[in-house]
C-alpha cells in the first residue's frame, strides 16, 4: 500500500499538543525575550508551538504569545528558530501593509515595515546558526516577529485599520 501524506499524520504516535494563547494582557507580551542558553530545552515548546500555529493557520508565532519569556519564534510549516536578532538597515525603503497578530483576534494595523532584512537565529531543525536576508512579506514578519521579541504589540505602535477599510495585503502572526 502506498503511503499517503495523510497515513502518515494519522499513524504518528504522539502530535504534539498546541498550546492556550495568552491575552493582549499576559505580561510576556510586554517583555523582552531571554535569552535561550541551551537550544536542547526548547524543542519541546517549539513543537508545541508548531502545532499552535497549525491550529490557527498562522504564519508565524512567538514563544511569548503562550506566555514562556525565550527568544523562540516558529514560521509554518515547520521551521522554529531561538536566539533570533532581526537587523534593518538605516535607509532601507518601507512598505505599509496590514498586519493581524494571533494575540489581537480580529484587530487589524497599518504597519510600515522594510522592505529587506537580515537574520541571525539558531535554526532548531538544522541544528546550526544561519544567518540570511529576507524580502517582503518574509522581511515583514520577521519585522513583526522581531516587534514580539522586544516585548511590542502592533498595536502599541501602528494605528488601528477599521472594517472595510482596504489597504495592501494580509499577514497573521
Ligand atoms: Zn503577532
Amino acid at each position: 500500500m502506498k503511503r499517503t501524506r495523510a497515513t502518515l499524520t494519522l499513524n504518528r504516535p504522539t502530535e504534539p499538543r498546541p498550546l492556550a494563547l495568552v491575552g493582549r494582557k499576559h505580561p510576556a507580551l510586554h517583555a523582552p525575550a531571554l535569552a535561550v542558553d541551551d537550544p536542547a530545552t526548547v524543542y519541546d515548546l517549539a513543537d508545541r508551538m508548531i502545532a499552535t500555529l497549525r491550529r490557527h493557520r498562522g504564519y508565524a508565532l512567538a514563544a511569548c504569545q503562550v506566555g514562556e519569556f525565550v527568544n523562540l519564534v516558529v514560521l509554518g510549516p515547520g521551521m522554529a528558530y531561538c536566539n533570533v536578532a532581526v537587523e534593518v538597515e538605516a535607509d532601507t525603503p518601507r512598505a505599509v501593509a496590514v498586519e493581524e497578530c494571533l494575540s489581537l483576534p480580529g484587530r487589524r494595523f497599518a504597519v510600515p515595515r522594510a522592505v529587506l532584512v537580515r537574520v541571525e537565529a539558531f535554526d532548531l531543525v538544522r541544528a546550526e546558526r544561519i544567518a540570511a536576508e529576507f524580502r517582503d512579506l518574509d522581511a515583514r514578519l520577521w519585522q513583526h516577529e522581531a516587534d514580539h521579541l522586544n516585548g511590542v504589540l502592533i498595536s502599541d505602535r501602528y494605528p488601528e485599520v477599521r472594517r472595510g477599510e482596504q489597504l495592501g495585503g494580509s499577514a497573521a502572526s
